[in-house]
């Protein structure tokens, strides 16, 4: 790490507690030199008379010699704030500790200034093992204190700087949107805040920048992007969070493969500069239908085989009651074949609980041989039949087959459940392999049987392939949608669309959604006219760059890449928000509370 985070050197008071240099940063060639160190005492041994302090800062660890003239002074705590001014020298050849890059030196101490006490952190900074993630997320200062939290932030702001980068590269030019706007919706609840100066009325946070980068392109910015940062209410799961950051941008004058090829570009500068990893492209494209039945997912991780096949022409001519009750009821009889897996009768078993993840009732399993295999399924694959369920299914004899026979959406997604745990189970992929596929041909409406109405499956402003919307009396749910996914290695990094530029398709797309026209006009009226004073063909696409920064980090928790996360019930420990606040700031938003919310408030 370079010098630049020391101070300047100037003119040094002898007293002068500032740092000459990082604790990263010290090596066999500054020995002789006197130097200053600030940090963290990082852990400590008493040698009976000389006291040794491994002092931690972002940059790395030093070891300082304390001798016996220091005396009672050295009695540091783990975390205590200090300042050593001393001489740099050599270890004896002996105590090189070739692990650490400052392990050839060690910093003989002169003068010791203590800056700051600690007391004893409820997180211990130089373990390995991790506290509770409330403990964590309580005294987050500590645990981003832990050299992998740093490490976690640095590569996420590199990996956004590349980005960024990249975009300036390619002349998009960054706008900031408003945070206090009007809904924007992509799909989940908005977070609401009350105006003052407007009793009754709301501002919502935006679920995206999505309404403004669209009004952007009709004020003729041509190509936008922004960190963007977006609010949704929804139950949280491992990889989301209240609040997020997106890579969000928008174009002018393109369709879905200048979108893509833009992307490919900016991607690949990205990885290049901020990870040293070179992505092959063009990403294969893939369409949603495929990607269901190929991997019964639409975010799936193409690193590996195990696809799932159809069996329902096999299944037919099997005997197997339940294939055929399967398929009688309109479902599917899907497989696939594991492989040759080294796999206990016991392992086999459990295979069904992780079928059951996805919904399925069972699991039958099969191993592959001509002479009809062995498992539950093999008196039903007797005589030629065997050797035609090898066939579909490219098995060898001793490979593992595994079935699901259940509804479509359930075969698919118990299968996509023991998918992707045999490649846990088997490491089937490498970690540092990244392979991307774009998803596209999404329907654009999906129906909620439930609701009796139809939601968009992107958001209400995509384009359809048909402008005519399948002209009048059209079924809504055999529209396809210009939106797409980019997916990575099992994960949705982020997802797009070409857009409805024509404002009467704006309309008819709304009143599909069972949007009324004075709905309409109050929610997205101004886009609506923004619309109608000439607004160029566009399209666009936000990334997740939570994800992205911890999927490049090797991490599967986008936490481990947000500074101040929130908890899975949507709170901050640390500052303890949401909070109640005082009854006068209440009414000055003109809000009362009722019920079991003014019975939790009481401050
Ligand atoms: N608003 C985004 C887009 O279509 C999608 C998203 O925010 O998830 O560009």
């Amino acid at each position: 790490m370079s010098s630049a985070a020391a101070s300047s050197p100037g003119v040094r008071r002898a007293d002068d507690w500032r740092r000459t240099h990082t604790c990263g940063e010290l090596r066999a060639a500054h020995v002789g030199q006197r130097v200053t160190l600030d940090g963290w005492v990082h852990a400590r041994r008493d040698h009976g008379g000389i006291y040794f302090v491994d002092l931690r800062d972002r940059y790395g660890i030093t070891q300082v010699v304390l001798g016996a003239q220091f005396g009672e002074a050295v009695r540091l705590s783990g975390e205590d704030v200090i300042a050593v001014t001393g001489t740099v020298v050599a270890r004896a050849p002996g105590n090189v500790n070739a692990e650490r890059e400052t392990g050839a030196i060690e910093l003989m101490a002169e003068r010791l200034e203590l800056l700051s006490k600690a007391k004893t952190p409820p997180i211990d900074v130089t373990a390995s093992d991790l506290p509770a993630l409330e403990t964590r997320l309580k005294y987050r200062y500590l645990d981003l204190r832990r050299p992998a939290m740093q490490k976690n932030l640095v590569h996420r702001a590199r990996f956004i700087s590349a980005m960024r980068a990249a975009f300036e590269q390619e002349g998009f030019v960054e706008v900031e949107t408003p945070v206090l706007t009007k809904a924007t919706p992509e799909g989940a609840r908005d977070y609401l805040v009350p105006s003052r100066v407007h009793p009754g009325s709301f501002f919502a946070l935006p679920q995206s920048p999505q309404i403004f980068k669209q009004i952007l392109m009709v004020a003729g910015l041509d190509r936008y992007f922004q960190v963007a940062r977006c609010f949704r209410d929804e139950d949280l799961r491992a990889d989301r969070q209240p609040d997020f950051t997106q890579l969000d941008m928008e174009m002018s004058f393109v369709e879905e493969e200048d979108v893509f090829a833009l992307w490919e570009r900016v991607l690949v500068a990205t990885f290049r500069a901020a990870l040293g990893v070179e992505l092959a492209t063009p990403f294969p494209r893939l369409r949603h239908a495929e990607a269901l039945e190929r991997y019964g997912s639409d975010k799936p991780d193409a690193r590996f085989g195990l696809e799932l096949r159809d069996l329902a022409a096999w299944a037919k001519k099997s005997e197997f009651k339940v294939f055929h009750g399967a398929l009688e009821r309109g479902g599917r009889v899907l497989a696939l074949n594991a492989g040759s897996v080294p796999f206990s009768r016991k392992e086999v078993e459990e295979l069904g609980a992780i079928a059951a993840l996805g919904g399925a009732k069972g699991l039958a399993w099969w191993k592959a041989d001509a002479g009809g295999g062995t498992g539950p399924l093999a008196r039903f694959a007797a005589g030629p039949l065997a050797a035609e369920l090898m066939q579909l299914l490219a098995a060898q004899p001793g490979d593992l087959c595994l079935f699901v026979a259940d509804a479509q959406t359930v075969a698919r997604k118990s299968l996509n459940e023991v998918r992707l745990h045999l490649r846990n189970k088997l490491r089937l992929v490498d970690p540092k392999q990244f392979a991307f596929r774009w998803v596209t041909h999404f329907p654009l409406f999906t129906r909620d049987e439930e609701a009796g109405r139809w939601f968009s499956e992107h958001h209400p402003f995509t384009a359809p392939e048909d402008w005519a919307l399948g002209g009048p009396g059209a079924d809504p749910g055999a529209l396809m949608s210009r939106s797409y996914d980019l997916v990575m290695n099992g994960w949705e990094l982020g997802s797009g669309s070409i857009r409805i530029h024509r404002p009467e398709v704006q309309e008819r797309v709304f009143e599909i959604l069972g949007i009324g026209p004075e709905e309409r006009q109050e929610k997205f009226g101004f886009l609506l006219e923004a619309l109608s004073y000439g607004a160029p063909p566009h399209g666009g696409f936000a990334l997740g760059l939570d994800r992205s920064a911890a999927l490049t980090a090797g991490l599967d928790n986008i936490r481990d890449v947000i500074a101040f996360p929130k908890t899975a019930s949507a709170a901050d420990l640390m500052c303890q928000a949401p909070a109640p606040v005082r009854p006068e700031q209440l009414a000055e938003v003109h809000i009362q509370l009722a019920g079991q919310a003014l019975e939790k408030s009481a401050l």
